[in-house]
């Protein structure tokens, strides 16, 4: 990666990096630049980059549209072998990657080598994908004529990915695109862009070829509106917030678009539930991450017989978690100052609607970054705002039910659809809540985060347009289907005519 000293302040001196486009690392032509910083302590800057244009958005498609030819003659099993060398760099760094995700976004040490062992599980199965990439055969109506699909590249994709998984959500993306033979410009979170270029440059390293993979940092409505609109780009795949997945939307014209947008997910606790693991599952999926994934727990529902004895054990485990730096501290900061400002918000608006503060409830101004207490509001009625919105911080709503299909109708009453959990130990209603909760994810007995790379991943609803990442779906995403005919009968065969049997 081509970096430069940059002099920052009085003898602090920072690195400079560049974008990817074309394989060669360059400048913006904005001249224009950011910074990102640690958001366990903003006095760490980890670099300055490119506020990217959409003059280099369009090098950037240019040099895609020319690899393409190229990169889809290669054949999808010698695509799936570099995703495969990209899995045993990623493993041979997976320390450094996972301390540069917790250093430029704040989530704790074991959960920033979770991230990269999700770049690493995507390449491994991508990459095998080539040896399937399957179409289908299907028996035509007419003798002598023989009929299957077979998979197309796209071309350009656009990739747009958020800051919470910063190696793992752009490679998700990257790899599905490229063993489909896409080219491909991501443009990733101006608050994680140094995590976003140590991946490609991973890439680079690989063996994948110039121009098949470029990146332009900077802002979203600069840089992501240009993708969106660039007439060259055939797809989108976007993950991010709802306000500006329903932008992309809009502005993507005719182009296919994938949007994997925003959660507000409930956990289910059944007065049957083994209440140690629930509270087990709770903490994990509220307070994971600090609340920032998009599967996060921001509601439980739990049986009103058993919600006292669930408060009193849940406050036990939340006293235990311990604010700071995530490589030395299990619940680290939120990202950045606007995401503190906006949790703030949040918990004032909780108290005016009438929410009862069990724990938590203010930042944490002892320490240098966007420390916030973790969150509890019981008494929290179905309609409130902090019941309905996603709140992206370490902010739990606790509401009772007093049976299964209380709780159902309570966890579907909301615009999301994501992730769902139930704890139970009646196996009737664990098979009914899978059947009734309006969720593209539902777990039994655990808690809502937990995405395996070889299932499909996306919600209902608001939560995005219907399309899934990951496993086999996430094949749909980056290619088309063609269907082919071959009539090998020596004449011309009329479907829907020849093929009517005469009485
Ligand atoms: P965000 O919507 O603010 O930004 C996402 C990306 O879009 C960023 O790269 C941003 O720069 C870009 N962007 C901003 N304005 C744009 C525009 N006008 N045109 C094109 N791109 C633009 O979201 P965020 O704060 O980075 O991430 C948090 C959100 O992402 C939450 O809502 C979370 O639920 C969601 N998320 C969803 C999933 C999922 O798979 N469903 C996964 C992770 C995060």
């Amino acid at each position: 990666m081509h970096v430069s000293l940059f002099f920052l302040s009085r003898g602090v001196f920072v690195q400079s990096y560049k974008q990817y486009i074309n394989g060669k690392w360059v400048n913006s032509s904005s001249k224009k630049t950011f910074t990102s910083k640690n958001p366990a302590n903003p006095k760490d800057v980890l670099g300055i980059f490119q506020e990217g244009s959409s003059s280099d958005v369009a090098l950037a498609v240019a040099a895609a549209q020319k690899a393409f030819a190229q990169w889809r003659e290669i054949p999808a099993p010698r695509r799936g072998d570099i995703l495969l060398r990209v899995a045993t760099l990623l493993r041979a760094e997976k320390k450094k990657l996972g301390a540069l995700v917790t250093r430029e976004m704040g989530k704790q040490y074991i959960e920033g080598l979770a991230d990269i062992q999700e770049a690493i599980d995507v390449a491994e199965y991508m990459g095998s994908e080539g040896r399937r990439f399957f179409g289908s055969t299907t028996p035509s109506e007419l003798p002598q004529k023989f009929c299957m699909t077979v998979r197309r590249p796209l071309g350009v994709v656009g990739l747009i990915t958020p800051w919470n998984f910063p190696i793992a959500i752009p490679a998700w993306k990257i790899m599905a695109a490229l063993i489909c033979g896409n080219t491909c410009v991501l443009k990733p979170s101006s608050d994680t862009p140094l995590c976003a270029l140590t991946y490609v440059q991973l890439l680079e390293k690989a063996g994948i070829p110039q121009g098949v993979v470029n990146v332009v940092t900077g802002d979203g409505s600069v840089v992501g509106d240009a993708l969106v609109a660039h007439p060259h780009v055939r797809a989108i795949s976007f993950t991010g917030s709802k306000d500006v997945g329903a932008h992309v939307l809009a502005h993507a014209g005719i182009k296919k678009v994938g949007l994997e947008l925003g959660g507000k997910n409930a956990i289910i606790i059944m007065d049957d539930a083994d209440l140690p693991l629930a509270v087990e599952g709770v903490l994990w999926g509220a307070f994971g991450t600090t609340g920032q994934r998009c599967t996060a727990a921001s509601r439980v529902i739990v049986h009103k017989k058993v919600q006292k004895q669930f408060e009193h054990l849940l406050l036990k485990q939340v006293r235990g978690l311990q604010a700071g730096d995530g490589m030395r501290c299990n619940f680290g900061p939120l990202v950045n100052q606007a995401a503190l400002e906006k949790t703030e918000k949040y918990v004032a608006i909780g108290l005016q609607e009438g929410a009862t503060l069990l724990f938590g409830g203010k930042r944490i101004s002892n320490k240098q970054g966007y420390f916030h207490e973790p969150t509890l509001f019981t008494r929290v009625h179905p309609s409130m705002r902090i019941a309905q919105e996603e709140i992206f911080g370490p902010v739990l709503s606790i509401l009772t039910c007093t049976d299964l299909a209380d709780a159902i109708c309570i966890a579907n009453n909301i615009e999301y659809g994501l992730s769902s959990a139930l704890y139970t130990q009646n196996i009737r209603n664990a098979f009914l809540a899978i059947e009734h909760l309006d969720a593209g994810i539902t777990y039994i007995n655990s808690s809502t985060i937990g995405a395996e790379v070889h299932l499909p991943f996306g919600g209902v609803k608001k939560t995005g347009n219907g399309t899934r990442e990951a496993g086999i779906l996430g094949i749909d995403e980056f290619s088309e289907v063609k269907t082919v005919y071959i009539d090998y009968s020596g004449k011309l065969q009329k479907a829907q005519i020849d093929t009517f049997v005469q009485k």
